[in-house]
C-alpha cells in the first residue's frame, strides 16, 4: 500500500523483481560465467532439445539442485529461468518443471516424497506425458487406459510429442480408469518408473534434429503406488499442474538473447558498403522489435506479479504465453530477412564450427525452424486466444 499526494491509501501493482530477487540474479550470472566454456560443442548433442550431453546436462542439474535453485519461488524460479534461457543453459526443462508440480502437490506416499526429493536435488529426469495422436488440445478424448490388477494396475496406450522421454527416470501422465464416468471424472494420474517392462520409447525429430517422443505403454504393471492423488482427479490435477508456473519468463529471455544477437549481426555486417544498422529499415524494424520486446517482458512480468499474488492465474498468464511465443517467431522472421541469404544457413545449437556464410552462425536460421514449437507446445496459442476470450467476453457479459 502506498499514500498518494492527497493522503489516500491505494494499492499499487508494482511489477518490478525484489531485490532479493535481483541480488538473486547476480548470483546466478556468477555461476553462470563459471560454466560458460562448458555450454559449447564439447558437450553437443544436437537430438536433444538442449542441444548438449544427457551426462553433462544432469552434472548441471545436479549442481543447481544443491543449490535449492531447481525447487524456488515462483519470483526467483521466473528469474533463474529468464537467465538460463539468454544462456542457452539446459536448465529449463527440468523434471522440476515437467513433472515436479504434479509429484508435490499430489504425493500420497513416501515413495512419492522420495521422488518429489530427487527431482527437487536435481538426480533425475523426467517427462509429463498427457498429449495422444487423437487427444491434444482436447485431452477428453484420451485412449489410454489403466485397469485395476491383480496386484496395481495395467497400464496401455501410446501417448506422444513428449519432451525428454528419451532420458527420463519418472513419467507423469494421466490415463482413463472409469468406463463410465464423463470424461473429467474418469481420468487418474500415474507416477511410472520409466523402466518398467512394456515401455518403449520412440524418438521423432522435429525440424531443428532434436527429437520428441512417443512412448508407448504394452501391459505395464504399475504397483497401487503409482497412483498420484486421487482416483478418477487426475483431469483436475493435469489441469493444476499445467499452471503451476506460467509466467513464461524464459521465453522472454530467449528473446532477449537472439535479440541481441541480432543487434550485434548488424552492427558487425556490411552490405553494399553499408554497415547493416546504419540502414534505416533495419533500423526500423530492430526498434519495433525492441518495443515489442520491452511490452512483452512488462506482460510477462505482470503475468507473475498476478500468479504471485493468487489474484489471476489465467488471463494474464494466457495473454504473455501468446505474446511472448509469437514475439519470438517474429525475431526468428526479420533476423532471417534482414540476414537474407546467409540467415537461411543453418546450424544446430552447440554444433561447432558453423558452415561457411551462415549469419549467426546458424542461430537465425535455427531459430526459424525452432520458435513455431512454442505457440503448439503448452497450448497451442488458439485455445489460448479462445480462453483469453472467454474470461474477457464473460467479465463484459457480467458487467
Ligand atoms: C515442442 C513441443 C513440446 C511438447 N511437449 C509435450 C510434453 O512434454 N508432454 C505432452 O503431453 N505434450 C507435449 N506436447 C504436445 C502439445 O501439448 C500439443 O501439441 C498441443 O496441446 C496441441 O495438440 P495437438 O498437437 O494434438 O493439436 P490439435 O489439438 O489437434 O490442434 C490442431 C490445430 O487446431 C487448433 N485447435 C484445436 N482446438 C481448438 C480450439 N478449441 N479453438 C481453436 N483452435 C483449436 C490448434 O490450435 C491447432 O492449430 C508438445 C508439443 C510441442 C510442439
Amino acid at each position: 500500500m502506498s499514500e498518494t499526494a492527497h493522503g489516500v491509501s491505494c494499492r499499487v501493482a508494482d511489477f518490478r523483481f525484489s531485490t532479493e530477487a535481483e541480488s538473486f540474479r547476480v548470483d546466478v550470472l556468477e555461476w553462470l560465467s563459471t560454466i560458460e566454456p562448458e555450454l559449447s560443442a564439447v558437450n553437443s548433442d544436437p537430438s536433444d532439445l538442449t542441444g548438449l550431453d544427457e551426462k553433462f546436462e544432469r552434472r548441471l542439474q545436479a549442481d543447481a539442485g544443491s543449490r535449492g535453485w531447481l525447487s524456488l519461488p515462483l519470483e526467483f524460479q521466473a528469474v533463474f529461468n529468464y537467465e538460463m534461457a539468454r544462456a542457452d543453459a539446459p536448465l529449463i526443462d527440468t523434471a522440476m518443471t515437467l513433472a515436479g508440480a504434479a509429484v508435490e502437490k499430489f504425493a500420497t506416499s513416501e515413495a512419492h516424497t522420495l521422488v518429489g526429493e530427487s527431482m527437487r536435488a536435481g538426480l533425475v529426469e523426467a517427462c509429463s506425458a498427457y498429449t495422444e495422436s487423437g487427444a491434444g488440445s482436447d485431452l477428453t478424448a484420451l485412449a489410454t487406459t489403466a485397469v485395476r490388477g491383480s496386484r496395481g494396475w495395467i497400464l496401455n496406450g501410446t501417448k506422444t510429442l513428449v519432451t525428454g522421454a528419451h532420458k527420463s527416470d519418472w513419467c507423469v501422465t494421466i490415463a482413463r480408469t472409469d468406463d463410465h464416468a464423463s470424461p473429467r471424472e474418469a481420468m487418474s494420474m500415474f507416477l511410472v518408473d520409466m523402466t518398467l517392462p512394456g515401455i518403449t520409447v520412440h524418438r521423432h525429430r522435429t525440424m531443428n534434429g532434436w527429437t520428441l517422443d512417443d512412448i508407448d505403454f504394452a501391459n505395464v504393471e504399475l504397483a497401487p503406488e503409482a497412483l498420484l492423488g486421487i482416483e478418477g482427479n487426475g483431469w483436475r490435477q493435469m489441469s493444476a499442474a499445467l499452471g503451476a508456473e506460467r509466467s513464461g519468463m524464459f521465453w522472454i529471455g530467449f528473446a532477449r538473447h537472439v535479440l541481441d544477437l541480432l543487434s550485434q549481426f548488424v552492427c558487425t555486417t556490411t552490405r553494399d558498403a553499408i554497415v547493416l544498422a546504419d540502414d534505416p529499415l533495419v533500423i526500423n524494424e530492430i526498434g519495433r522489435l525492441e518495443a515489442d520486446w520491452s511490452a512483452a517482458e512488462l506482460l510477462s512480468r505482470r503475468a507473475l506479479w498476478a500468479q504471485i499474488r493468487g489474484v489471476d492465474d489465467t488471463l494474464i498468464p494466457a495473454m504473455a504465453k501468446v505474446v511472448t511465443t509469437e514475439l519470438l517467431v517474429a525475431i526468428a522472421q526479420s533476423a532471417t530477412e534482414i540476414a537474407g541469404q546467409s540467415g537461411l544457413v543453418w546450424a544446430p545449437l552447440f554444433g561447432g564450427e558453423a558452415p561457411a556464410g551462415a549469419a549467426a552462425d546458424g542461430r537465425f536460421a535455427w531459430e526459424f525452424l525452432e520458435r513455431v514449437h512454442g505457440t503448439i507446445g503448452g497450448g497451442a496459442n488458439e485455445v489460448h486466444r479462445d480462453i483469453i476470450a472467454t474470461i474477457l467476453l464473460g467479465r463484459v457479459g457480467a458487467s
